[in-house]
């Protein structure tokens, strides 16, 4: 389940399309729901352009796509002699957990869990019960501010800033950049909102999401069916040239650009001009490093190089669980042994405390 790092596997029932998740998974035969296949399409050629020394070849993908398995949520299918289905996990569009049931025993893995979201449904809806537990824990020893008060202080910061000229939010190309889409879509008149511009991956991922409206919440389906569902993509500018960038950027207008953490695309472009920007969640460098105040130099895709500036807010909106929302996931499963992946070094113990067991990368566990 989930081909992150590990190239020795043959087949691949995939979560979701992060690539910590999927960037082993080309040239394997691969379970995955449709939007998680669309979504990691995109990523993957992405990667190999990035990094050509990937262990698989761009002409993979397509291979790899025309020979996988489609799953929807709630239909068991057979691997060998497991019988597998997934279930909604609430962190992506497409996202799922893995039930496998075998001679009797279900093992449940979560892949990355979910919380409230704008676009997808919650996977407190149904959660499957099993006997072992494989789940994340990114949030088990974190508290995080509210969701609420976090997009508050965007709503706020955004209706004082855009007044005096264009704002980046940078982030996540896959799940962050289409939640900030909806919620500057719901606040547009109180914020000041005239444009909103959506970078690279940013935009072709937002694309799969109004593509694949069955797999977002209730109430989109609903106001699709209705015919009054109005597409993130017309809400938004994918511009094609720096020509209609550089016009479109003035007060009221709202940038929203990969990547979340300024390790490269166009966010780095717009940070370059000066513009104000906010950075959504947990980042990694060169961002960590701005955000402990250091001016750090970056270079944008168009090979410019300069000095960026720390941001001008930080908000801890994250697509993962909560530890309350992680904490009740598990009881809900009524799991009697449960074993924890993708969390912090520092956890380990304090998980351990709670009568949980850690997993390290590449350990085989036997059920
Ligand atoms: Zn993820
Ligand atoms: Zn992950």
């Amino acid at each position: 389940m989930d081909a992150g790092v590990e190239p020795g596997v043959d087949k691949v029932i995939l979560t979701h399309a992060h690539l910590d998740h999927s960037l082993m998974a080309p040239g394997k035969e691969v379970y995955a729901t449709l939007p998680t296949l669309a979504l990691a399409k995109e990523l993957w050629l992405d990667a190999k352009s990035l990094n050509p020394d990937l262990p698989w070849e761009a002409t993979d993908v397509q291979k790899t796509l025309n020979s996988s398995f489609r799953v929807p949520y709630g239909r068991p299918f057979k691997v060998g002699d497991a019988t597998v289905t997934l279930f909604n996990a609430g962190h992506v569009l497409g996202s799922a957990m893995v039930l496998v049931e075998c001679e009797g025993k279900r093992l449940l893995y979560t892949g990355d869990l979910g919380t409230s979201s704008f676009l997808l449904d919650h996977w407190s809806k149904e959660v499957p019960q099993a006997d072992v537990l494989v789940t994340e824990s990114s949030y088990l020893c974190k508290d995080r501010p509210s969701a609420k008060k976090e997009w508050s202080r965007l709503l706020y910061f955004l209706k004082q800033r855009l007044r005096e000229g264009p704002v980046l939010i940078a982030a996540n190309a896959v799940g962050k950049v289409q939640e900030v889409i909806k919620f500057l879509m719901n606040y547009k008149e109180q914020i000041g909102l005239n444009a909103v511009i959506v970078e690279g991956m940013g935009f072709r991922a937002t694309k799969i999401y109004d593509e694949m409206i069955e797999y977002l919440k209730e109430s989109e389906v609903t106001a699709w069916l209705n015919g009054n569902r109005r597409r993130l993509t017309d809400f938004v500018t994918f511009p094609s040239s720096l020509r209609e960038r550089l016009d479109m950027a003035r007060p009221g207008t709202a940038v929203v650009a990969p990547s979340g953490s300024l390790s490269g695309g166009m966010s780095v472009w717009w940070a370059l001009k000066g513009v104000p920007y906010v950075l959504l969640g947990h980042v990694f460098e060169p961002a960590s490093s701005l955000l402990a105040g250091g001016e750090v130099t970056l270079k944008d895709p168009l090979g410019n190089e300069g000095v960026v500036r720390p941001p001008e807010l930080h908000l801890q909106i994250s697509r993962h669980a909560t530890r309350q929302e992680l904490l009740q996931f598990i009881s809900l499963t009524k799991a009697k042994e449960v074993y924890l992946v993708h969390g912090d070094e520092e956890c380990r113990s304090e998980a351990e405390r709670m009568g949980f067991h850690n997993l390290k990368d590449g350990e085989e566990l036997t059920f």
